[in-house]
């Protein structure tokens, strides 16, 4: 039993796609390795918002990160400065939004692409500010850092899925395949990380529409997917859980002491 934790949050995944289109996970599902679990995000169903959510349990409402251009650091606790204080090991390969909410804002590609330094709530980071930077290598930029700073949390967040929706809508083949791509990359990496022990949690920010937007209230927006995998969950699928209770979670899943929101059974 490890207490590492992965998060990967798929940008813009709707749950139907989720359900229909990553073969090798619902594979996982089949073979009882893996349990997925419905998610309704937090409104409004846009990115940075829901960032600050899914990594401090906060919803947009009250964090005050209500749109994507609110370009300032997080005001809540988050996973991150809670491990970093806890004298847990961080990693991100991800958005640059995160670095603005966790380490430093405005992002300047120069200084903060590359990050290194335990000052900060994320340590070790390797960030990106192109929406089309290939899923492929921001998978490689993950396991890069988890093997060479083997942290207590890493989070890996690849944009191209968003990025496809956004061009050609939810109901398009490659918005789909987009997913599907996204789905064989993680088919390359699970294996590894669940030999390793690995507790893995797989969600998505907000899903998306036929408008190839997000933001509102309609289902194909706001359903998105929780797959966990690792045995200290308890995946029983009754388990109820809301978006606000993934930054709870994680705590749970690194031992740090916390007072955010989390689900009930969702762990043995
Ligand atoms: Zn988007």
């Amino acid at each position: 039993m490890s207490n590492k934790v992965i998060l990967v949050v798929l940008d813009g995944l709707n749950h139907s796609v989720a359900r229909q289109c990553l073969g090798y996970l619902n594979g996982l599902i089949e073979s009882q390795q893996a349990t997925l679990y419905p998610i309704t995000c937090e409104l409004p169903s846009l990115s940075r918002p829901l960032y600050e959510c899914l990594l401090t349990g906060v919803r947009p409402v009250e964090s005050g990160i209500v749109h994507n251009y609110i370009n300032r650091c997080s005001e809540h606790e988050s996973v991150f400065s809670l491990a970093r204080q806890q004298g847990r090991k961080t990693a991100a390969a991800a958005y640059h939004w995160v670095s603005e909410l966790y380490n430093r804002s405005p992002y300047h590609p120069v200084e903060d692409r590359f990050t290194d330094d335990p000052a900060l709530n994320i340590q070790h980071g390797l960030f990106y500010h192109w929406d089309h930077y290939p899923d492929e290598a921001l998978f490689l930029d993950g396991e890069h850092l988890r093997r060479r700073y083997d942290p207590d949390f890493l989070l890996i967040h690849p944009m191209n899925i968003d990025d496809s929706g956004h061009q050609y809508g939810l109901d398009s083949p490659q918005y789909r395949n987009t997913a599907r791509k996204a789905d064989m990359i993680l088919s390359d990496f699970l294996p590894q990380w669940i030999a390793a022990g690995y507790q893995i949690l797989i969600t998505s920010d907000h899903g998306m529409n036929n408008d190839g937007s997000h933001g509102g209230t309609l289902a194909e927006e706001r359903e998105v997917p929780l797959f966990v995998i690792g045995d200290r969950f308890s995946h029983q699928q009754s388990a109820l859980i809301a978006q606000t209770d993934i930054c709870g979670v994680l705590c749970e899943l690194l031992g740090l002491l916390h007072d955010k929101p989390s689900a009930e059974g969702i762990l043995r």
